[in-house]
Parts: C-alpha cells; sequence; structure tokens
C-alpha cells in the first residue's frame, strides 16, 4: 500500500492544502495529514480545532486520516511505514526550504519526498494570510474549506 505523509501546522488548513490533498489521494492509497506540534510555537487554532477543521473537510474521504505528532517527520514515517511525504510548492522561497529538508531527510531515512505544485487560484493562500484576515474580521471564508469557521 501506498501510503503518504502531508505534515504541517495547519493553523488552520487552507484551501491550497486542500487541493493537495485532495490531489494527493489520486497518487496514493492513503495520504496522512499529520499535525505537527511545536511547543515553542504559538498557534491560533488548539491542535484540537485544526484536527476537526480537517477531519470535517474530508469527512466523505476516508482514504485521508488526520494525525498529530511530535518529532521528526522521518522518525513517524519509519514508525508507521510511511515511504512518502507529500508537498506543496507555493513559489521559490517554498522552493528553496523544501528542498534543504528534503535532503535532510533522505540523509536520515529512505523516504522520498514528493512535490505538487500548487494549484494557479490557490497558490497564493497561507495560512499566516488567513489569520491575519480573521484577526481583522474580513472575509476568510473565501480561502478556507467551509469546515474552518471561527
Ligand atoms: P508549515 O509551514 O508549518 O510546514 P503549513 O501548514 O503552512 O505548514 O504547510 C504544509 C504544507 O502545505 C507545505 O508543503 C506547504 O508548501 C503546503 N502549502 C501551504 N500553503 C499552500 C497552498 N496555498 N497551496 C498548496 N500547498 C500549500
Amino acid at each position: 500500500m501506498k501510503r503518504a505523509i502531508f505534515p504541517g501546522s495547519f493553523d488552520p488548513i487552507t484551501l491550497g492544502h486542500y487541493d493537495i490533498i485532495k490531489r494527493g489521494i489520486r497518487l496514493f492509497d492513503e495520504v496522512i495529514v499529520a499535525i505537527g506540534v511545536n511547543s515553542a510555537k504559538k498557534y491560533m487554532f488548539s491542535l484540537e480545532q485544526r484536527k476537526q477543521f480537517i477531519e470535517a473537510a474530508f469527512k466523505d474521504e476516508p482514504r485521508v486520516k488526520v494525525v498529530t505528532y511530535e518529532g521528526l517527520t522521518v522518525d513517524f514515517c519509519m514508525k508507521h511505514k510511511v515511504d512518502f511525504i507529500l508537498r506543496g510548492l507555493r513559489n521559490p522561497a517554498d522552493f528553496e526550504f523544501e528542498k534543504a529538508i528534503a535532503h535532510t531527510n533522505r540523509d536520515l531515512a529512505p523516504v522520498e519526498t514528493v512535490f505538487l505544485l500548487t494549484a494557479a487560484k490557490t497558490s497564493y493562500i497561507s495560512s499566516s494570510i488567513v489569520r491575519e484576515v480573521i484577526r481583522h474580521n474580513g472575509d476568510y471564508t473565501l480561502l478556507v474549506p467551509d469546515s474552518v469557521r471561527v
């Protein structure tokens, strides 16, 4: 079974993430959306809320699993027999950042990183922009799946 992990903060999940997950399940038998827990980071949404937003968005897709994890992504992959890491690429800055992480992960474990270019219509969306719109009472609903409601 081909399984991929899609790791991130998802604070909150956006239509950009949604697009990558939807396309990911056409490539893999199972996509595990893995919310990384970083105790040093401040989040807008609690871990439980972030998990619920994603679960509700994919309630009709049993091949999408949502988990939370601590530690290195490659350790999660080794422990749960996941061979692929799925990531989205929006722009050259994402590429440079992702390249270093993917090379490091390859040094650490036999896990292949698969990149999907973001859909043109969602490539400008980021969780940090969504949070900014929410903070200032803007219409964030255009940027996130219907399951994300504040
Ligand atoms: P982090 O930045 O903490 O790793 P994110 O939740 O922001 O976590 O991103 C997780 C993954 O989703 C990354 O691969 C990122 O490139 C991808 N991603 C973020 N925003 C978009 C978008 N608008 N379109 C497609 N992929 C995206």
